[in-house]
Order: structure tokens, then sequence, then C-alpha cells
């Protein structure tokens, strides 16, 4: 077993470190955003692409329920870019509440 590459190769599906909260995030390939504070980060173009260099932050703005899902509208603090989530099961409930509450009657 002298031939082991030292390279890491993780290829976890995407664990971050949530740079908002600074919560550990499981990724489960599907999520993009942080389950605890429910900030995302804009690192896509079109969801799941990875294409954005910006890697700003994205805020949760607006929360939209569409049936039984909740769908999460991220701002980017950089540039402004607006992008539609599906919330995960685990995120935050209390969370997606106040956040439908903060947006009040709109
Ligand atoms: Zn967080
Ligand atoms: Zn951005």
């Amino acid at each position: 077993m002298s031939n082991q590459s030292t390279k890491n190769f993780q290829r976890r599906i995407e664990d971050f470190e949530c740079l908002h909260c600074g919560q550990h995030v499981e990724g489960n390939g599907y999520t993009n955003h942080c389950p605890h504070c429910l900030w995302s980060r804009h690192v896509d173009i079109n969801p799941g692409d990875r294409l954005a260099d910006c890697d700003g932050m994205m805020a949760a703005v607006r929360i939209h329920k569409k049936g039984e899902r909740y769908r999460i509208l991220h701002r980017c603090e950089i540039c402004g870019h607006e992008a539609w989530n599906q919330s995960a099961k685990k995120d935050n409930f209390d969370r997606l509440l106040a956040l439908a509450k903060s947006m009040g009657k709109v």
C-alpha cells in the first residue's frame, strides 16, 4: 500500500460549514442551504451547476408555500442574485415560519 495517493480524495456530497451560523451541514445532494439559519451561498448560476464565482452569502429573504412544500428565496448579499430553493426536510421549521411571518401580509 505504498502507492496510495496523497491527494485528498473526498467525494462526500457537499458537506459544508455554514459561513453564517458556523454549523456543520451535511449535504444530501439536494440542499444547498444551511438548515439551521437557512442561509445559502452563491455558488450556482442555475441550481446545482456550481458555476458562479461570486461566492457571496445568500440570505433567505422570502418564503413561498406550494402545497406541502416550502420554497425559499435566497438573495446574494454581494451581487443581489436571487434564486428559489426547495426547502429541505431538515430545515429549521421555526425559522421558516419566523421568516414567513416577517414577510407580513405582503
Ligand atoms: Zn447556517
Ligand atoms: Zn452573488
